[in-house]
């Protein structure tokens, strides 16, 4: 029977493998994007908030047709204190990821690659005998199921990736559940507002987002559901919109766009659990003449701190594209464990510090998190925070903060509290 075949397979066309794709066709592979929805970015599932740097990583030129607005900085509540802080060079954008997600695309057909929407992926298997890997997929159209060969498959199937199932790539990790919706919300235009509190989000944050239009915000929120009373989101988020003293008065009472998703936070990233014995690592395994890959929220390459996973699924992403290009082009698939080794020096030390954070952030009470507001609100720290403060990398200026008497005492203390928690 003929079967189509490809160098590499990518499964997912969000921003991780939208990307993997354009790198791997780029370096002259031939490549395939499979998509299981109709339609590239939609659903969208994400607050949009990303930085200046992340925009340029997407290297799409007319950034304008996805950016809804620039956010210069942030007002951030605790229970009796805010604090607000504005970056004058280190900018964030609020951004349509329906849009954002079509031009990645875009960008790798450039290159060469192709994209099958309408198509889940339903297995990728080695069959005893041949050389390649199967890969079986559901299509609504035609006789509902075909099957394609290709050396390398990347998984960029998102959090709940059944590639790494398949695979038996056991990333570890813990989720966020996460609800939002956009509504009528009085907002400076330039600045996100997020909301610590046990009560507001618990093991996380809540958030409002303008978005350039009068008055629109997205407002949502994550919580640590081992830290939570209770598991389920909306019941936190129909609360603050009614109750909350800040998001209360400012929510005028109408809501389109109502999303719910999961984060994945990773655990053990940059902790020295990289490649475990021969060809098998969190994020890859390889098998003689072929290889599997994760990148993106199925390799759980996401910020503790704040949940953000575009930036590391695009730069992990280009990692994947080309090692595997590179990989099946000459034949030699143990390249590949290059690829966890290179996303790690890259961004492991980041994530295993924002784990370290995240966990913290799990157990702080109210009262502490007030402290820490009320010491950071000092012209010097603040000062500080304005300078270095950086989305993508946030651990420089935590790393400030514990120098700083008082909060160190108080981390200390927390981190008893967490070790005893746990
Ligand atoms: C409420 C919420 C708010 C967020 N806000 C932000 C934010 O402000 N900034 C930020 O940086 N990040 C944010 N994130 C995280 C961000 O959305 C993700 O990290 C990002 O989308 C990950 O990109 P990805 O390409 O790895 O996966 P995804 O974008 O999830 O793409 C995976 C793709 O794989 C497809 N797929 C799945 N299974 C199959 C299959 N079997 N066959 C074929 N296709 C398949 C899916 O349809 C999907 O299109 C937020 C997440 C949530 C839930």
């Amino acid at each position: 029977m003929f079967m189509l075949e490809y160098d590499v397979v990518v499964v997912g066309g969000g921003p991780a493998g939208c990307m993997a794709a354009k790198y791997a066709a780029k370096e002259g592979a031939s490549t395939l994007i499979v998509e299981e929805d109709a339609e590239i970015g939609v659903p969208v599932q994400c607050a949009g908030l990303i930085s200046k740097r992340a925009v340029e990583e997407s290297e799409i030129s007319d950034s304008k047709s996805f950016i809804n607005c620039e956010i210069k900085g942030a007002v951030v509540h605790s229970h009796s204190y805010e604090l607000r802080v504005e970056s004058p060079d280190k900018r964030a954008f609020a951004i349509r990821r329906d849009i954002f997600d079509k031009e990645l695309a875009k960008e790798a057909q450039k290159e060469g690659a192709e994209i099958n929407l309408g198509s889940k992926v339903k297995s990728v298997k080695k069959r005893e005998g041949e050389t390649k890997l199967t890969i079986t997929i559901a299509t609504a159209t035609a006789n509902g199921e075909k099957e394609i060969r290709a050396s390398a498959v990347i998984g960029a199937d998102g959090v709940k990736s059944a590639v790494a199932k398949m695979a038996g790539l056991n990333v570890a990790k813990n989720y966020l559940n996460c609800v939002q919706i956009e509504g009528e919300y009085e907002i400076d235009d330039a600045f996100a507002e997020i909301f610590v509190g046990k009560n507001i989000a618990p093991g996380f944050f809540a958030w409002a987002i303008p978005l350039g239009a009068e008055n629109i915000a997205r407002i949502g929120l994550c919580i640590d559901k081992r830290f939570s009373p209770h598991p389920n989101p909306l019941l936190f988020l129909k609360r603050n919109l009614a109750e909350h003293p800040v998001i209360a008065k400012k929510y005028k009472g109408t809501s389109s766009n109502i999303t719910a998703g999961t984060i994945p936070i990773p655990v053990g990233v940059g902790t020295g659990a990289g490649l475990r014995g021969q060809g098998r690592g969190q994020t890859v395994r390889i098998d003689k003449e072929t290889g599997i890959m994760l990148v993106g929220d199925a390799a759980a390459q996401v910020k503790p701190i704040t949940g953000g996973g575009v930036y590391y699924g695009m730069k992990c992403g280009k990692i994947a594209g080309e090692t595997a290009a590179k990989a099946c082009l000459t034949g030699d698939m143990k390249v590949l464990s290059s690829y966890e080794r290179r996303w790690q020096k890259e961004i492991g030390k980041e994530i295993a510090f924002g784990l370290k954070v995240h966990r913290l952030r799990c157990v702080i009470s109210d009262k502490d998190f007030d402290t820490i507001f009320h010491t950071l609100s000092q012209e010097k720290v603040l000062q500080h925070i304005k300078r270095e403060g950086d989305m993508d990398y946030p651990s420089v200026v935590f790393r400030e903060f514990l120098k700083h008497p008082r909060l160190f005492k108080l981390m200390t203390r927390n981190i008893l509290k967490y070790l005893y928690t746990k």
